[in-house]
């Protein structure tokens, strides 16, 4: 198979509309508009593609300006893409650059026409591209991995089209866009095979990453109070775990609500929500630096502590139970008081696992529960090498 010009527009045809296809079908699983923009634009280029292919039968205007005018659309809807994808308004400037390519049917059709056809069209082509390729730039947050793809790849394809631009102004090349001959439009339809394959994949994958984080994210909350789940905790502790030692121990805290089902039966489910929100953001707020929290399920929330001590834990714990029994007070009139009980253990050797820690939280705030409620109750086992476990309710 030779690699001539007819052969290659045939096979960009193909590439082109097979993209179109795919992130259409990407776009029906995932809804997000810039996958519709960039189907629209590979769709764009399968039909200039075959409209290129006309002027090898002498229809100059639609095989030429028109087809190249559409690759100058297909860029336009990347960028469109790309600017849904990062959610970046575009001025409306942009939209004003078909006017440059509408001036193109004044120029006289003379030798010069195909080098300034190849100038303004490269050039728009570029700036297009590389717009979008800016606008995939990380803006503080960082990107995804597919985003990141997008990014270098419409660089490189933006930087071939200035190099482009600029062999139309180098003196004597040959540039006859009518009989595609000239090197850098030999050059550019391999170019643009490769570019269609590249550009698709990435952006598949851009969405498909981001769609991916976000599921990641979902799944490692809890819906109702934006908390860790059991599950993000389990994968989060090991880390803290190791940094726990003699000189920097660590603590767990579960926290129980006391009476809770009073605030759901006297008040409805709702208000029950409600107060489960307010715990959450109560724990959120008093939570230190390197800490981490979770909402085990139902009224139970767990709070692990690095570099911790007896002292602080106490002073956590009575913080939270104070801030939290006047809030409840005030909101909700009960026959028993909405209070937090909460077990507490102190430890100096990373724990066998998550699940055994909250173990022994458990029987801690079983202890408070039964003694009573409104308490915490902390086992310090980092005494318990030399020591009898040390159990210390305050109340
Ligand atoms: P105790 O003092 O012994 O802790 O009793 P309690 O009334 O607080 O009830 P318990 O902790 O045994 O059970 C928690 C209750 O919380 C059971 C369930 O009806 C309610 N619950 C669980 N999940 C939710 C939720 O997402 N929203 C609301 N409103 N209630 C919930
Ligand atoms: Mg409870």
């Amino acid at each position: 198979m030779q690699l001539d010009p007819p052969t290659m527009l045939t096979l960009s045809i193909a590439l082109a509309a097979a993209a179109a296809l795919y992130l259409a079908v990407e776009w029906r699983s995932i809804r997000e508009s810039s996958l519709l923009f960039w189907s629209a634009g590979f769709a764009t280029i399968t039909v200039g593609s075959t409209l290129a292919l006309l002027r090898g039968s002498g229809f100059l205007l639609i095989g030429i300006w028109f087809a190249n005018g559409l690759l100058v659309t297909a860029h336009w809807f990347f960028l469109l893409g790309v600017a849904r994808f990062t959610q970046v308004r575009l001025s409306r400037a942009w939209y004003l650059l078909f006017l440059a390519w509408l001036a193109m049917l004044l120029l006289p059709e003379e030798p010069s026409w195909s080098k300034v056809m190849l100038l303004v069209n490269s050039l728009l082509v570029a700036v297009l591209t590389l717009r979008a390729s800016f606008l995939l730039r990380p803006h503080g947050r960082s990107l995804s991995v597919g985003a990141v793809q997008l990014r270098y790849v419409l660089l490189v394809h933006g930087l071939f089209y200035v190099v482009k631009a600029m062999t139309a102004v180098v003196p004597n090349t040959l540039i006859d866009l009518a009989a595609f001959r000239g090197e850098i439009i030999q050059i550019s339809l391999v170019e643009g095979a490769m570019a269609i394959m590249l550009i698709a994949l990435s952006m598949t994958g851009t969405e498909r990453y981001r769609r991916e984080k976000q599921i990641a994210r979902l799944a490692a909350r809890d819906p109702l109070t934006a908390m860790y789940n059991r599950r993000a905790l389990e994968v989060r502790a090991p880390r803290l775990f190791a940094q726990v030692s003699t000189a920097r121990p660590g603590a767990l805290l579960l926290i129980d609500i006391d009476n809770f089902k009073l605030v759901n039966d006297l008040y409805g489910h709702t208000a029950g929500d409600r107060l489960l929100v307010t715990l959450s953001e109560m724990i959120r707020s008093a939570l230190p630096e390197g800490a981490l929290a979770a909402r085990l399920g139902g009224d139970e929330f767990v709070i692990l502590l690095r570099e911790a001590s007896s002292e602080r834990v106490v002073a956590l714990g009575s913080a939270l139970r104070d801030q939290f029994h006047k809030t409840a007070s005030q909101t909700f009139t009960t026959p028993e008081p909405v209070t937090l009980s909460i077990g507490a253990n102190l430890f100096d050797h990373p724990p066998a696992s998550l699940a055994a820690l909250i173990e022994q939280g458990d029987a801690a705030l079983y202890e408070s529960k039964r003694s009573g409620r409104d308490s915490i109750r902390l086992v310090d086992r980092t005494l318990a090498s030399d020591e009898p476990l040390r159990k210390t309710p305050v109340n």
